[in-house]
């Protein structure tokens, strides 16, 4: 069987802003035979993330464990699709896959531990599976119940808390019986946190001429964990408010993403040191071996209504370089991701 697939490529290496202008939409055949050893997949829905943009500069640390985006090759990223080919006894044409695969229409794979099969009957929207069943899901579960080790009552900041990671953390604490407040870049944004996903309050950060006084008035009583999407000056802010003890997961930095000569956190030492406070970044990947755990775990309180799961869903292969560059303006509310087909 053969396919023409089409894929995005980056046309260089990024350092700034990505803008549509940095990527292309580029085609190729894909073969498949019944002696190949593989499964060619329809793409469904496509994840955009933020820390695709370290990857797809010259250099960059995410290099060292996740790897580079090579210029003019396929972007690797977390994918549902549809079998449509199998050479493997583990799949059958028709089922259902979630896992690595990349910003493209069809995609060989073999069988391997970062693809797994979905129930498609299970009622969950398969769109989940690029979600919050799926890394950002992994990453808000294990980055909040693992690093931070949450006791109920204790206060929760939550920055970038209306994206794809933030607003599962803050629900998540919510259940863990912790006091929680999120900020975020617009009204509708702090809105939707306090009202829908339940935080006990959010700020817009936009709107605040010092972070620092800003967190001191959402927490009189300090903050015990800190969930770090976006360094900077959040950081240095937060861990000015931290009580002792605190412990601060550093999911991502995605203010320190675009601007290669721009502001890095510049985090008070004395205040780790006095405060004896646990910085601790983590990768998604750090909890491969608990990812069905979670993924059950998450999957219940989605059923039993107990977090609220959104998405803001672009449409065609052709939007995903906008779809992109849109998360680094704010834009999105929720889970970016784009449908295929
Ligand atoms: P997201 O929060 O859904 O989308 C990005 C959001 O970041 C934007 O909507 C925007 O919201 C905010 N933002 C953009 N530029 C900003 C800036 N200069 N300053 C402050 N906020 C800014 O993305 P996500 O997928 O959930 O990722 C959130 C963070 O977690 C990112 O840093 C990402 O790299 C990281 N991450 C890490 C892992 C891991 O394995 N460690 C996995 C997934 C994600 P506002 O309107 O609020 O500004």
């Amino acid at each position: 069987m053969e396919v023409e697939n089409r894929y995005i490529a980056v046309r260089h290496h990024v350092e700034c802003s990505p803008s549509e202008d940095d990527f292309e939409v580029k085609s190729a055949a894909v073969h498949w035979t019944a002696e190949s050893g593989e499964v060619l997949v329809r793409n469904m829905y496509v994840s955009i993330d933020p820390g695709q943009l370290n990857r797809m500069k010259r250099h960059s640390a995410s290099h060292h464990s996740v790897g580079p985006i090579v210029p003019g090759e396929r972007i690797v990223a977390h994918r549902v699709g549809e079998v449509l080919a199998s050479a493997c006894p583990e799949y059958e044409v028709g089922d259902v896959v979630a896992g690595v695969l990349a910003w493209e229409e069809y995609t060989l794979f073999r069988p391997s531990p970062v693809m797994c099969k979905v129930d498609a009957s299970s009622g969950v929207p398969l769109s989940y599976h690029v979600g919050v069943l799926g890394m950002s899901g992994t990453a808000a579960y294990g980055g909040f119940f693992e690093v931070c080790r949450p006791q109920s009552g204790e206060k929760v900041f939550v920055s970038a808390a209306s994206g794809s990671v933030g607003s599962l953390v803050g629900q998540f604490a919510k259940l863990a019986g912790c006091y929680v407040v999120g900020c975020a870049g617009t009204q509708a944004k702090v809105d939707l946190l306090k009202g829908k996903l339940g935080f006990d309050d959010a700020f817009n950060y936009k709107e605040e001429l010092d972070l620092k006084s800003a967190l001191n008035k959402y927490f009189p009583d300090g903050i015990d964990i800190y969930f770090e999407n976006v360094g900077g000056e959040m950081l240095e802010a937060a861990l000015a408010n931290m009580n002792t003890y605190g412990r601060v997961a550093v999911c991502g930095a995605i203010a320190e993403y675009t601007d290669p000569a721009g502001r890095r956190a510049a985090p008070s030492l004395l205040e780790v040191v006095y405060k004896r406070i646990a910085l601790r970044g983590f990768l998604s990947y750090d909890f491969m071996a608990q990812f069905h755990e979670y993924n059950a775990i998450i999957r219940n309180w989605i059923r039993e209504g107990r977090i609220q799961v959104i998405e803001d869903v672009s449409n065609g292969l052709e939007s995903v370089p906008s779809a992109f560059a849109a998360l680094f303006r704010g834009e999105n509310v929720g889970k970016k991701l784009v449908k295929l087909s």
